[in-house]
């Protein structure tokens, strides 16, 4: 039996996605490339888990403007605008190193 603890991640909700793309625009821009092209025929976007460091990173919450399209998978809460316990500056942006406390 597996009993390790599901992972934290998000996932395009395709009922309120419009397929604008800036997801995958600025999560390449960061360069994590998380946010990948389904291949098939309607060439949706996803999320691969693998690649993604929610939440160590919310980047693409900050720039989706289709309220609710991502949502966080365990606790299936909408994170688009993102709720304020995601929004903290260390964790906004990857690339920071984490601060000291000084
Ligand atoms: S930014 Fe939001 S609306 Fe645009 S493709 Fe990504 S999830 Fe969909
Ligand atoms: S949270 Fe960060 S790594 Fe994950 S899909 Fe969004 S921008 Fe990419």
């Amino acid at each position: 039996m597996n009993t390790q603890p599901e992972k934290i991640a998000i996932r395009i909700d395709h009922d309120k996605c419009t397929e604008c793309r800036m997801c995958y625009v600025v999560c390449r821009e960061i360069n994590l490339n998380a946010v990948v092209i389904d291949p098939g025929p309607k060439h949706l976007h996803e999320i691969d888990m693998d690649r993604c460091t929610y939440p160590g990173c919310t980047v693409c919450l900050m720039y989706c403007p289709a309220p609710a399209s991502i949502v966080e998978t365990v606790s299936g809460l909408s994170l688009v605008p993102p709720p304020a316990r995601v929004w903290t500056e260390d964790k906004r942006w990857p690339r920071r190193a984490p601060r000291t406390g000084n």
